[in-house]
């Protein structure tokens, strides 16, 4: 059990797609030494498959009763996809080569559906879901790891690896829903996200929030009540975490999506209401998820009044300095 925890708020109604967070993190840390195929900060299109291929339905977390549930260990060709290279060489210099084309036959890859969702024209919809580890508090990969090997920080709650006691059995991998800790074949270990805390320690947020153009990433201390963090999770509630029913109390939540454009009846004439349906978003964010979406909704009314709303200030996020806080305590 951590003394504190560190938590990330992902506001989804500003998410562009735009994966500026996903190179963040790549460049940082999994472009090489066998992390190639990971993302440890992945941005997937809603609904859809997300990366890895189908990972909501491949098992891990814990029951209603708390006992650990069966999970897969997703495949790394049809699941993952394999990482490919261009033909630069070839083309360069060579006007005969004309097709820029991979260098292995891909079968799937990250955001293989991006942009897809569902519905259709002129009421299709999707939005975006980026993800990183969750730093849970009951985390499914630390339950499942019979050699003890991961562990929580006492002073921040980051979830972690000792590569020096893993011994690559993979159990990690399967026991976590999110599917966020990925088998590093060079080294025969499981790794994962690690919230920048090499970042953290030198007081700088994680490379994914300081890079987020959208402004969509709070973070901080979840009992830190002048965090925005804590404002938009326990003074305001507007904040939720991903599929809780998996049962790993996750600390990565996330303002649902409650700005999708309206719906066109069979006239073209523009209906009340967004076009995302609330029955997904109570999927994936539970039953709190309609009273979030009021909370917000009537946030936003008041600002259009010309209203006080302090809510509103801490989504606008008017300074990238606000989102981020360690306070001392
Ligand atoms: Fe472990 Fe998965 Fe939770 Fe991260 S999201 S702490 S890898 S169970
Ligand atoms: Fe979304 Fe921010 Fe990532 Fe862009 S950088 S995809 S806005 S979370």
């Amino acid at each position: 059990m951590a003394k504190r925890q560190l938590a990330m708020v992902m506001d989804l109604n500003k998410c562009i797609g735009c994966q500026t967070c996903t190179v963040a993190c790549k460049t940082q840390w999994t472009n090489r030494n066998g992390r190639e195929y990971m993302y440890w900060n992945n941005v997937e299109t809603q609904p859809g498959t997300g990366y890895p291929r189908n990972w909501m339905e491949a098992g891990g977390g814990f029951d209603a009763d708390g006992n650990l549930k069966d999970g897969i260990i997703p495949d790394m060709v049809h699941d993952y996809g394999v990482p490919w290279d261009y033909n630069h060489d070839e083309l360069f210099g060579n006007a005969d080569q004309t097709v820029l084309s991979p260098n292995t036959d891909p079968v799937w890859g990250p955001n293989w559906d991006e942009d897809v969702g569902e519905g259709d024209w002129p009421n299709s919809y999707f939005f975006y879901l980026p993800r990183i580890c969750n730093h849970c508090s009951n985390p499914g990969c630390l339950a499942a790891c019979p050699r003890e090997a991961i562990f929580k920080r006492e002073q921040d709650g980051i979830v972690l690896v000792d590569l020096e006691r893993c011994q690559g059995y993979r159990y990690c991998i399967a026991g976590c829903p999110y599917k966020k800790i990925y088998f590093n074949p060079k080294i025969s270990k499981s790794e994962k996200c690690i919230f920048c805390f090499p970042r953290i320690e030198k007081g700088l947020p994680p490379a994914c929030a300081h890079q987020c153009v959208g402004r969509i990433r709070f973070v901080g201390f979840l009992d830190d009540e002048d965090s925005q963090v804590y404002k938009l999770v326990y003074k305001y509630k507007v904040a939720l975490p991903l599929r809780p029913d998996f049962g790993t109390q996750p600390n990565v939540y996330y303002v649902p999506p409650v700005l999708s454009p309206p719906k066109f009846d069979e006239e073209g004439k523009p209906m009340e209401g967004g076009r995302i349906p609330m029955e997904y978003l109570e999927k994936l964010f539970g039953p709190e998820v309609h009273r979030a979406a009021e909370t917000l909704l009537a946030e936003m009314e008041k600002r259009k009044r010309g209203e006080e709303s302090e809510l509103m200030d801490i989504l606008i996020a008017y300074s990238h300095a606000d989102m981020f806080r360690l306070d001392e305590n």
